[in-house]
């Protein structure tokens, strides 16, 4: 059975990459085009990990984020963010929020799907 993927994404473009590139990892993929969405999805599919993009059209991806781990549901579920305006202090800020992992865009293959390999279980790789 293969793993299960929900993206929250706005930008149809960043959707579309991330979703071939998570085909070609031979994931299966769920797809919320804001926060709200994207909270009410990982609730009724319970996927095995979350990409979160950070700035979305209703509640931000911290705001999401927060919402997901502070419900017992579902705050076991790994929260990757994915954000292109990475500036100092950004990593504390997701981490505070309760994202376990952090992806700068643009967003390169590789650096994907090693994430999540990784927090699915596997091995640890250099970006992480
Ligand atoms: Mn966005």
């Amino acid at each position: 059975m293969s793993h299960v993927i929900l993206y929250v994404e706005d930008n149809p473009q960043n959707m579309r990459l991330v979703r071939k590139m998570l085909k070609g990892g031979g994931y299966e993929m769920i797809e919320a085009p804001d926060g709200q969405t994207g909270v009410r999805l990982a609730l009724e599919f319970k996927p095995d990990l979350i990409l979160m993009d950070i700035n979305l059209p209703d509640i931000d991806g911290l705001e999401a984020t927060r919402q997901l781990k502070s419900n017992p549901k579902c705050d076991h579920i790994p929260i990757i963010a994915l954000t292109a305006n990475a500036m100092h202090g950004d990593r504390e800020r997701f981490i505070e929020a309760g994202c376990d992992g952090y992806i700068a865009k643009p967003i390169t293959r590789n650096e994907l799907l090693n994430t999540i390999n990784y927090f699915l279980g596997g091995d640890k790789p250099a970006n992480v």
